[in-house]
């Protein structure tokens, strides 16, 4: 008799990224399956999710595995300290690298003779994890931009508190974001994770970022419409060895 066992509902995974794309209608998604789907399995919950137009993971090992595992959709990773090496794999796997320092801008800038690549850039607008400072944002865009091997810079940036009420942490951020933007037309933009996909629609842009909604976890505070639907999709089974 096994001790515990974890089942995985593919089905409520395709059910929650719905409840995304339902909550974001006018959004690509990008499912979040970074550390290894939150501990689901990266490989089975990007099949299961097919339906993402494209897939996010911290860093670039997971998205080897992913790509090993046969996933050819757009992989985009978060968080990778980028150097040389690591733009090299990005631009020769596909992978979309997520530029969030100087050190990575000059990573970018110095490859020569990559296959073209897009990238995105992070602005800190105020979660103070990663990304560039909103001042140095527009010109670092024209530096990528400018770069024979980026053939597109998006643009990206992290909530600190869109899981909490009673806070204008999100709408502060996303003035930064677009005072920091404002100025450059017909770039993809992405700022929402789970929380500000259920609650907060004008944050929805171009690309928003489910991750623990996916799995079936309701972010808020209080359930909303949206989020009282979601399903969870991990059941864990055990038995009681004794009872008092
Ligand atoms: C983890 C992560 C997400 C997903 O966040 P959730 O709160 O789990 O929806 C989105 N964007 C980035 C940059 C992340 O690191």
């Amino acid at each position: 008799m096994s001790l515990a066992t974890a089942t995985i509902r593919t089905e409520a995974l395709r059910h929650n990224l719905a409840i995304a794309r339902k909550a974001a209608p006018n959004s690509s998604s990008m499912a979040v399956i970074k550390a290894n789907a939150y501990g689901h399995g990266a490989v089975e919950a990007a099949k299961a999710l097919a339906q993402a137009d494209a897939f996010a993971v911290a860093r670039i090992e997971e998205a080897l595995k992913l790509q090993q595992g046969g996933i050819d959709k757009a992989i985009v990773v978060l968080s990778e300290m980028l150097d040389a090496e690591w733009v090299e794999a990005c631009a020769e796997h596909g992978f979309q690298p997520v530029v969030h320092d100087t050190a990575g801008v000059e990573a970018i800038l110095a490859a020569r003779g990559l296959h073209q690549m897009v990238v995105w850039l992070k602005v800190d607008t105020g979660m103070h994890r990663l990304g560039v400072v909103p001042d140095d944002c527009a010109r670092i865009h024209g530096q990528l931009s400018a770069c024979p091997h980026v053939n597109e810079v998006r643009l990206m940036t992290h909530f600190s508190s869109a899981d909490k009420d009673e806070d204008t942490a999100t709408e502060d951020q996303m003035e930064r974001f677009s005072q920091a933007t404002g100025n450059l037309s017909g770039v993809d933009r992405s700022l929402a994770n789970s929380a500000a996909i259920l609650s907060h629609k004008q944050s929805h842009a171009e690309w928003v970022r489910p991750g623990i909604m996916l799995y079936g976890a309701d972010p808020l505070p209080t359930a909303n419409d949206l989020s009282s639907q979601l399903r969870p999709v991990m059941q864990l089974q055990s038995h009681v060895i004794a009872a008092r």
